[in-house]
């Protein structure tokens, strides 16, 4: 029997909370948590991820600062507006959505962002706490996987300890946080990518699997622990033999059914756990920047 673990309902869950603290800081300290999110050029996707962020935010009791941007936006224009947001004390969290146009350098982008206010978590410096242990601001995709994690193996503090994890894909936004994330639950990690070699038998001996590689389907039933708890990050758009479009993970869900432990599907897995952990991350900035502490029980995990 394979549990399925309902990324929707967590979040749904998790995005209550927020508004419940928000509302919480607003009340106690007259404070009103800020987002701003800056678009550059009309890539579609974007759009409709610039759009939810900016909903959410606003449902979450948040204000939402939304900066749309020409294509034609040059670099030192951009870096202009992250400079004003930097300084806006209204302004608590500061996203980028990428991709960026390619006359753009996303990492000069990236690194232009006050760390504090980085709720992506992609600057050097919360790439650093991260490593380090220190109190970081940690990618959005990596938290709320951390997160589903927790749910299906248990919140108390060594439920993940000693476990073999093996994370596939190694990009910065996934694969490398998500690594230094389990390896401070206490996990051993391995790190997958295309280069690694007999990948089916190394993912066969993980407690925890996460698939994060963007192909569709790539991890079958067979190569998976019996038992084991799988977290699907893929988000492909494949076309199914009647012509349609459908999404689907990296995981071949059909396969892994009765193998898995328990497992997302996609979608309803991973994917709604990215901005409600966007929004934790906004909360949690504005309490730090205002230095008030985190045990007050205005902020959950
Ligand atoms: P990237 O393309 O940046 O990284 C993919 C990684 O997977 C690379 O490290 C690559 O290895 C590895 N890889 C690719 N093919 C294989 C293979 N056949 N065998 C082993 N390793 C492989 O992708 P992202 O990390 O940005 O995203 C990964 C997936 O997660 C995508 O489907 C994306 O859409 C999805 N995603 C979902 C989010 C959500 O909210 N649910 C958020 C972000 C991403 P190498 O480094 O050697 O090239």
């Amino acid at each position: 029997m394979t549990t399925i673990i309902k990324g929707n309902d967590f979040a749904s869950d998790l995005r209550g909370q927020i508004h419940r603290q928000t509302a919480l800081l607003q009340e106690n300290y007259g404070i009103t948590p800020g987002l701003a999110v800056v678009l550059v050029g009309t890539d579609p996707a974007s759009e409709i991820y610039v759009r939810n962020k900016t909903k959410q935010a606003i449902a979450a009791g948040m204000a939402s600062f939304e900066h749309r941007l020409a294509a034609s936006t040059s670099q030192q224009e951009l870096l202009a507006l992250l400079a004003r947001l930097n300084e806006n004390p209204a302004i608590n969290g500061i996203l980028v959505q990428l991709p960026l146009p390619a006359r753009i350098n996303p990492d000069s982008v990236i690194n232009a962002i006050d760390p504090s206010k980085d709720v992506d978590g992609f600057h050097p410096v919360n790439v650093g706490l991260l490593v380090t242990g220190d109190n970081a601001m940690i990618p959005c995709t990596p938290l709320g996987c951390l997160m589903l994690l927790r749910h299906a193996l248990g919140q108390q503090q060594q439920a993940l300890a000693g476990l073999k994890a093996l994370v596939l894909g190694r990009s910065n936004i996934v694969g490398k946080p998500m690594g230094a994330l389990l390896v401070r639950e206490s996990c051993t990690v391995t790190l997958a990518h295309s280069q690694t070699r007999n990948l089916a038998d190394e993912c066969r001996q993980a407690d925890i699997l996460i698939a994060a590689a963007g192909r569709p389907g790539l991890v079958k039933g067979d190569w998976i622990k019996p038992g084991a708890t799988v977290i699907d990050v893929g988000i492909n758009r494949i076309i199914t033999a009647t012509g349609r479009t459908r999404l689907v993970g990296d995981v071949d869900f059909d396969s892994a059914l009765g193998i898995a432990g328990a497992m997302t599907p996609v979608p309803g897995g991973v994917g709604p756990m990215t901005i409600a952990c966007l929004l934790h991350n906004t909360l949690k900035a504005t309490l730090k920047q205002q230095g008030i502490p985190a045990s007050n029980g205005i902020l959950g995990p």
